[in-house]
């Protein structure tokens, strides 16, 4: 059972593909957890991906590629997993395609969490990171106690440089021109199940594990 979460950045996919994979007992594979490991670990690819990024430049598809075939190739990864952050290109999803093809699977389900960019913005906005456990608030939805301090330890709360408007809406264009077109793509394969994605999370975790059970009956 492989399924690829879609969505703009802080639609939420990271949040509701954990727990989806938890609900489900599959692998739950990040795009950023499997950068990390890779850099840390300096793996060959890691090493790789790092001569791009010390010069500023995009890691090619090929790279990332490889890396996320790594992982699937691993043996939590035999019964399915969740996929979040990849493929996030229309080469990339064609590569997932023909590497499940070749283990006589595919993916089964695409779920887009829609959420208005206005949404997107006052979400990321207002988000706020404690500069020493990395506890995560929001300024509306989950405020400290004390604003600008952190309830668990008392560090500093800040907004992460990828948050402010002006980043969340380059973020928001680069997401529309290079990652969008997977809508159409897995619309075309028959697997894409939209879901209204500015509701409770639990609601949300719901429905997706009601799409899941369905995909999986079908
Ligand atoms: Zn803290």
């Amino acid at each position: 059972m492989f399924v690829i979460m879609l969505g703009a950045p802080g639609a939420g996919k990271g949040t509701q593909a954990r727990m989806l994979a938890e609900a489900l007992d599959l692998a739950h594979i990040s795009s950023g957890d499997i950068f990390r490991e890779n850099l840390k670990n300096e793996t060959p690819l890691g090493k790789l991906a790092k001569t791009y990024m010390d010069r500023g430049e995009l890691v090619p598809d090929a790279v990332t590629i490889n890396m996320v075939m790594d992982r699937l190739a691993q043996p939590d990864c035999a019964k399915g997993a969740v996929l979040d952050g990849f493929p996030r290109t229309l080469p990339q999803a064609a590569a997932l395609d023909e590497a499940l093809a070749q283990r006589d699977d595919r993916v089964r389900l695409a779920p887009l969490l829609d959420v208005s960019d206005e949404a997107v913005i006052d979400r990321l906005a207002g988000r706020r990171v404690c500069r020493d456990c990395q506890a995560m608030y929001h300024v509306d939805y989950s405020p400290p106690e004390v604003a600008g301090v952190c309830d668990k330890c008392g560090g500093e709360l800040y907004r992460r440089t990828d948050d402010e408007p002006e980043t969340v809406r380059n973020r928001l264009f680069v997401y529309y021109k290079q990652t969008s077109p997977l809508v159409g793509y897995y619309f075309a394969h028959s697997v894409l199940k939209t879901l209204a994605g500015d509701r409770e999370m639990a609601a949300v975790q719901a429905d997706l594990v009601d799409a899941v059970r369905l995909a999986q009956s079908g």
